[in-house]
């Protein structure tokens, strides 16, 4: 029997509105039943929220931070229902770097962040006068996300915000709403009614949201397009925003590597959740010295990964998401054949399901989509460099600037490079390895704002400022 996930709002379970089906991407059946929230269902979320909002504001930040703590044990206690739940609608495996890591990230997040405090500084205080600068809630949080780690960013946009004192409803993405709306209704055991709501839209509802005069702040994650109508949506009412959204990092590799070292790092940094990530390596630049042996080692690991059905224990990794994203994917590997790539490993399948091999081409070069554009799935193009100049403009020479990497047996070099790339973030000798205690962000259309630490936490308020 199919099961159907309510909306929550004002602290309870709500099926008011038409359901529709959230299918499995694995094996194209359906996962579970959402149902779509309409405008109205909308206002009565927004005021329930703006009720809660005064007492959840001038709740003590000690009793924010355990209802944040009794959050994560929440989540662990239903660690595993969750994980099924997400592997079934998204159709990532449980194993790998798949659907209980997303899961014991959230729990981790969690708890992380729930230690984290944000104390009145004192700007001035001498015999003129006394400057206070306080960071005070800004009210009530829509937050807009994807589908691709859908209850991990979930828990990025609502544990900040609402230890920070804010309200949120979040609207998960039509794809894959069922683990977030099962997230928020657990959620309910630590907070009061009206501070963390969901609901589920199978479309239309987040332009309702972007322009709701009674929510005061938009936080999204998801692609540049959507990010950019967000900003402009927004702009009407200056609600606040902070937006995470696309990424095209390169990875530089230099001459000196180990190539057989780096190559299961160089696989995860470009196909964790199947590439299906913001802050996946997309374009990677190998030193012409190392470039053949590298392309080997890589593609040695990448063959050895079990693909196959999300709860099918043996499986590593899994399909594309949904069709729309499978043909950007496709397009983008037939483009790059097209022009003169090579192919090395995988191609686009006969086959008319989701799965789509893990996919490797030498020889990709600025022109092709597969080097120009966010795939945002299993595919990844090596281009050839020899030139340290050269390659540093090539991976700066890009629209999106979310993160970026540095490959190299030499910490000092590796460094030296990093300094030259123009990144939210670099790793070096690592990619997409982010952290809670780490600000995490995008430069140029990559974004506005970060997430994460101290600093994440301060976007989720306002500065108020008392001069006596
Ligand atoms: P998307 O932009 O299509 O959708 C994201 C969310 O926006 C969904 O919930 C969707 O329903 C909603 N939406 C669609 N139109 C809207 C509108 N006009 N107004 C308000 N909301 C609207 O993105 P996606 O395909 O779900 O996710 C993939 C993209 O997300 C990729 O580009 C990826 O790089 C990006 N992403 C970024 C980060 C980050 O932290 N920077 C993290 C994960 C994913």
């Amino acid at each position: 029997m199919t099961t159907t996930y309510p909306n929550i709002i004002d602290g309870a379970r709500d099926d008011a509105g038409a359901g529709f089906d959230v299918i499995n991407a694995s094996t194209g059946e359906v996962a579970g039943r959402a149902i779509s929230a309409d405008a109205e269902t909308l206002d009565r979320a927004v005021a329930a929220a703006r009720r809660a909002f005064p007492g959840w504001a001038a709740t003590p930040w000690a009793d924010r931070q355990a209802a944040c703590n009794k959050i994560a044990g929440l989540i662990g206690a239903h660690a595993e229902d969750l994980a099924r739940l997400l592997s079934t609608e998204q159709g990532k495996p449980l194993n790998g770097v798949g659907a209980r890591f997303e899961i014991g990230g959230c729990q981790a997040w969690t708890s992380y962040t729930a230690s984290l405090t944000l104390e009145p500084e004192i700007l001035q205080d001498t015999p003129e006068g006394r400057v206070e600068l306080h960071r005070v809630p800004i009210g009530v949080v829509g937050a807009i996300t994807p589908w691709n780690w859908p209850v991990l960013i979930g828990i990025w946009h609502i544990i900040p915000t609402i230890l920070a004192g804010n309200c949120v409803i979040i609207k998960p993405s039509e794809n894959t709403p069922l683990s977030t709306l099962r997230l928020v209704e657990l959620m309910q055991e630590a907070l009061p009614p009206g501070v963390v709501q969901a609901l589920a839209s199978d479309g239309g509802l987040g332009p309702d949201m972007t322009t709701h005069p009674g929510i005061d702040k938009i936080s999204f994650t998801g692609s540049i397009p959507t990010g950019s109508k967000v900003m402009a949506s927004a702009a009407k009412d200056i609600k606040r925003v902070t937006l995470e959204l696309g990424g095209n990092d390169p990875g530089i590799v230099l001459p000196d590597v180990d190539p057989k070292a780096i190559a299961e790092g160089l696989f995860w940094g470009a196909f964790i959740n199947n590439g299906q990530t913001c802050a996946a390596l997309k374009r990677l630049y190998v030193h012409e010295d190392v470039h053949d042996a590298v392309a080997e080692a890589l593609v040695g690991v990448a063959s050895a990964m079990p693909m196959g059905d999300g709860l099918d224990e043996a499986s590593i990794v899994g399909p594309i998401q949904n069709r729309n994203q499978y043909n950007i994917v496709r397009d983008a590997v037939q483009d790059a054949l097209d022009k003169g790539a090579v192919l090395l490993c995988g191609g686009i399948p006969e086959g008319n399901d989701l799965f789509f091999p893990t996919t490797i081409l030498s020889g990709v070069e600025p022109g092709m989509k597969l080097h120009d554009l966010e795939q945002f799935g299993p595919a990844l193009g090596i281009t050839k460099w020899r030139d340290e100049d050269a390659v540093v403009a090539l991976a700066n020479d890009d629209k999106c600037g979310l993160g970026a990497s540095v490959w190299s047996s030499d910490p000092a070099r590796a460094r030296r490079l990093a300094d030259r790339i123009s990144a939210g973030t670099v790793w070096i000798n690592k990619h997409g390895m982010i952290q809670p205690n780490a600000p995490f962000g995008g430069v140029r259309q990559s974004g506005i704002g970060v997430q994460f630490g101290v600093d994440g936490l301060r976007e989720c308020t306002n500065v108020k400022t008392i001069i006596s």
